[in-house]
């Protein structure tokens, strides 16, 4: 009933927009199911804290899909992606029915183009860390920031993945950092599937970016019936939840930027393309990966492993519990946050503020 309540109270009060209250600005991006641009609202919308500042994109039918995602996030877990303000479909467009949606600008930074800077870790420590750190740099500091944005990224995950919410392209580009709440956010709801509600449930695999991608092809297990219709779905889907843990997905694509953020030879799309086809030689096991590579492994690869053998190799056991070939092996958010790897950080915070 709280809900119902809810619900009707933003439909009266929640601002909605059409596209003349738009001003479009600089192209931001460009899938193949549309373009993504930065806008303004008119004046008339912006009252004193309105925001301004937008995010415009027009996509394609499957622009449904993304719609009905959001709205649900907005609901239920809303600090874990941009701010969602609108959905509508646009008829106007000389290219036929376009699906526009609207988010708050969050900030220009990518985690992709953060990660692309030499300086990495060390130009977003300033963004997440409040106090100056006292140590030197080295290792241990971009340790600490790097645990930082990792557990920004699994909280945010979690609360997707309680939603019952599966993004499947969890990826550098698609996490951004919020000026405003400074944390990192995910975006881009465009191939993510719902799994309690039946959404999207099957379809679009052609969707998942090949740089990033768990090895299961599909995230349902081969031995899962036909997708059920919407309302079987959601009878039966915490059951199929249970037994497949597609949310894993999402775990491994977040552990191959664990590992992108340790090594700085893994961070272009070539390397990482090359690291992929290594570790599948390996049968998806990372330990035989290392195995094979450290013996030869140039100093900034071994730096790598040396930072993340920090504090008796809590940092390696993490990610080899996020990067493994079978999803009901991997680690869930939820319990990837409750790891000993972030203990660390707040003993270490405490021993700061002495
Ligand atoms: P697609 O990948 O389908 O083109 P995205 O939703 O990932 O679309 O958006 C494309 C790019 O636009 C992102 O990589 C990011 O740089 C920028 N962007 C998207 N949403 C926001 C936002 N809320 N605030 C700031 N920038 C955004
Ligand atoms: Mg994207």
């Amino acid at each position: 009933f709280d809900m119902f309540v809810l619900a009707f109270v933003e439909r009266i009060f929640r601002p909605t927009y059409k596209k003349d209250d738009l001003v479009l600005g600089k192209k931001l991006g460009e899938g193949s199911f549309g373009v993504v641009y930065k806008a303004s609202l008119a004046k008339k919308h912006s009252k004193d804290g309105d925001v301004t500042d937008v995010v415009l994109k027009r996509a394609t039918e499957y622009g449904a899909v993304e719609v009905w995602m959001n709205e649900r996030v907005r609901r239920a877990c809303a600090s874990s992606c941009a701010d969602f303000l609108y959905g509508f479909l646009e008829n106007s467009s000389k290219k036929g029915a376009e699906y526009w949606l609207i988010w708050r600008f969050e900030g220009e930074a990518t985690l992709s183009g953060l990660l692309q800077s030499k300086e990495f870790p060390y130009n977003v420590e300033a963004m997440i860390l409040r106090e100056v750190q006292d140590l030197p740099k080295g290792m241990e500091r971009e340790n600490r920031i790097i645990q930082t944005i990792m557990r920004q990224l699994l909280f945010a995950l979690d609360g997707l993945h309680s939603t019952g919410i599966v993004h499947r392209d969890i990826k550098p580009q698609n996490v951004i950092f919020s000026e405003g709440s400074r944390t990192f956010k995910i975006i881009d709801l465009g191939a993510a599937t719902d799994l309690r509600v039946g959404i999207n449930y099957i379809p679009k695999e052609f969707l998942l970016d090949p740089r990033y991608a768990a090895p299961e092809q599909y995230i349902m297990s081969t031995q899962t019936p036909s997708a059920p219709s919407a309302p079987v779905a959601t009878a039966l889907s915490p059951v199929l939840w249970q037994l497949n843990l597609p949310d894993r997905f999402d775990i491994y694509s977040a552990g191959l930027m664990f590992l992108q953020m340790a090594f700085p030879s893994l961070r272009s799309d070539s390397s990482l393309i090359q690291f992929n086809r290594q570790l599948k030689r390996c049968d998806y096991n990372l330990v035989a990966w290392r195995n094979t590579v450290e013996p030869r492994a140039s100093p900034e690869l071994r730096r790598g492993f040396e930072l993340l053998d920090l504090d008796d190799g809590i940092g390696w056991e993490l990610l080899t519990s996020m990067v493994r070939y079978k999803a009901r092996q991997r680690i869930s958010a939820k319990a990837a946050l409750a790891h000993p790897y972030f203990d660390r950080e707040g003993l270490l915070a405490l021993s700061f503020m002495q």
